[in-house]
């Protein structure tokens, strides 16, 4: 959606008839445009922005300007706002900053703006409300201390923003990098902004990291460690983040976005090798993975959770309310492909989709009982939906590949997916996503377990399914049945599907 129009697009073509009146009109509204403050609007989104940090990390200095005026929707959170009074320069002149809501209010004929940002750091520990810092390390949202589209901008427009870092700090962003800038180098990086809602969640690291470029098929990670005390065994988390990003390979041969930055956050020691993790989308795909970087590699591979967030990004970004849809896909994957890369047995991945499913029938059971207190807001509690989502994902894999015969499967519908439909700043409802990979896939499997289940107080019915699968349950513990009339089924889920068509 291109939300800054050329101007030459609001006038509607008028009859040749009548060319006093057409030039008439468009002269009246050529003015009301610049008394609206509207002038900007041919060319508003064409900027650069240039930031610098000091060497401690704790304050930024933003400058900004834009070739035909100021973008006529800029955003700044309520926090950023407060510290801007007294500190807010537009075209070289001081001015209290007025704001409607996020919005910033600015005459469209001014160009360039200048504001420095003291960051309100949290020293001990990682947070999500603030910025923090790891070790000498600094953790940031954006929001706090950038002023900047509201809303992802036309793709044919050119907003930039460009840093100035101390020697020996680099930087960990979201955003694409810009391509061909002569002036990109390491203490001068520039990236694409803009692509995506201001409001999404999005990290920014500064430190004395070096941003990694992994190689994964087509594409690369971007991966950034921050500093801990003892420093992370560098070797290992390279190895753990690539051995399950290649397993998303298993899914279409390429990668499902290109350039992910992937920000690893040491914790200190915990329980478990990743106590958090998660996909942002804020800017473009982002991963961050809080770790504790005092245990072994091996509890690292052996954990789910870096498998389960890659896998998210096998689909564009879902709508929080239809957490279902992108949780359960993930879910569901974090063993299929564990799986077909043999860190997981095929028994012990329908194992563990079967205690998953339980756990969810029982959290809905919970919930219609209405005994269950943590609900998400889509007012289902975590287990159902992640596990419900699961479930959907499961039977839609089963039934895709009965209709036909084994050539379509969710693998197939994914690979379509990212064909079509990856735009990083377009949010999707599930119905809709469900409807495009029925679309997609010529078919009403995806549509039909939408209306089944979506908006049901039951959880969606998997046991028939296991059974003709072969998935035999006793208690908590599984056997697999060759001899049931889908096995065949079964197992090619848990199999890599051949590769037909390279990228
Ligand atoms: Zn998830």
């Amino acid at each position: 959606m291109n939300i800054y129009p050329r101007a030459r697009h609001t006038l509607a073509p008028m009859s040749r008839q009548w060319p006093l009146l057409q030039s008439l009109l468009q002269a009246l509204l050529f003015c009301l445009a610049l008394l609206m403050g509207w002038s900007s609007l041919s060319h508003a989104s064409d900027g650069e922005y240039k930031v610098s940090i000091n060497s401690s990390l704790d304050r930024i200095d933003v400058r900004a300007c834009f070739q035909s005026g100021m973008p006529r929707e800029l955003a700044a959170d309520k926090r950023l706002q407060s510290q801007l009074q007294g500190n807010f320069y537009v075209d070289g002149k001081g001015i209290r900053p007025r704001f409607r809501g996020e919005r910033l209010i600015l005459s469209a004929r001014h160009s360039c703006l200048r504001y420095q940002v003291a960051l309100d750091l949290d020293e001990s520990k990682a947070s999500f409300g603030r910025s923090y810092r790891v070790g000498r390390d600094v953790v940031t949202k954006p929001q706090h201390w950038l002023i900047q589209p509201r809303r992802a901008v036309n793709h044919d427009d050119n907003i930039s923003i460009r840093f100035d870092l101390p020697p020996g700090v680099a930087v960990s962003v979201p955003w694409p990098e810009m391509p061909n800038t002569a002036s990109s180098n390491a203490s001068n990086p520039s990236y694409r902004l803009a692509m995506t809602d201001a409001n999404w969640d999005a990290q920014v690291a500064f430190g004395h990291f070096h941003v990694e470029y992994l190689d994964i098929a087509n594409t690369q990670l971007r991966l950034a460690v921050l500093d801990s005390t003892p420093a992370v065994n560098m070797d290992d988390t390279r190895r753990w983040v690539l051995e399950a990003a290649a397993a998303t390979l298993s899914v279409h041969g390429h990668f499902p976005q290109p350039m992910p930055q992937a920000l690893v956050v040491p914790v200190g020691p915990r329980g478990e090798a990743v106590p958090f993790a998660r996909v942002l989308r804020g800017g473009s795909v982002a991963l961050q993975f809080y770790i504790d970087p005092t245990r072994p590699f091996r509890e690292f591979s052996e954990d789910w959770t870096a498998t389960h967030e890659f896998s998210h990004l096998l689909l564009p970004y879902v709508s929080r309310r239809d957490a279902w849809l992108s949780e359960g896909l993930a879910s569901y994957m974090q063993n299929v492909l564990r799986a077909r890369d043999g860190r997981i047995s095929e028994r012990t991945a329908w194992s563990k989709l079967y205690a998953g499913f339980q756990r969810g029938i029982k959290a809905t059971r919970r919930e219609n009982s209405g005994a269950f207190e943590s609900r998400s807001r889509t007012g289902w509690s975590t287990m159902r939906v992640y596990w419900g989502g699961a479930a959907i994902w499961f039977l839609a894999d089963v039934e895709l590949r009965r209709r036909s015969n084994g050539q379509q499967t969710v693998d197939t519908v994914l690979d379509q997916l990212h064909d079509c439909c990856m735009d990083p700043g377009k949010l999707w409802r599930a119905k809709d996503l469900m409807r495009k990979m029925d679309q997609l896939a010529d078919t009403t499997v995806f549509s039909e377990l939408y209306d089944r289940y979506a908006h049901s107080t039951r959880f969606p019915d998997v046991e028939p399914a296991l059974a003709a699968l072969g998935v035999d349950t006793r208690r908590s513990s599984v056997r697999l049945r060759s001899q049931a009339d889908e096995a065949h089924i079964r197992s090619s889920i848990m199999q890599p599907p051949p590769i037909t068509e390279s990228f």
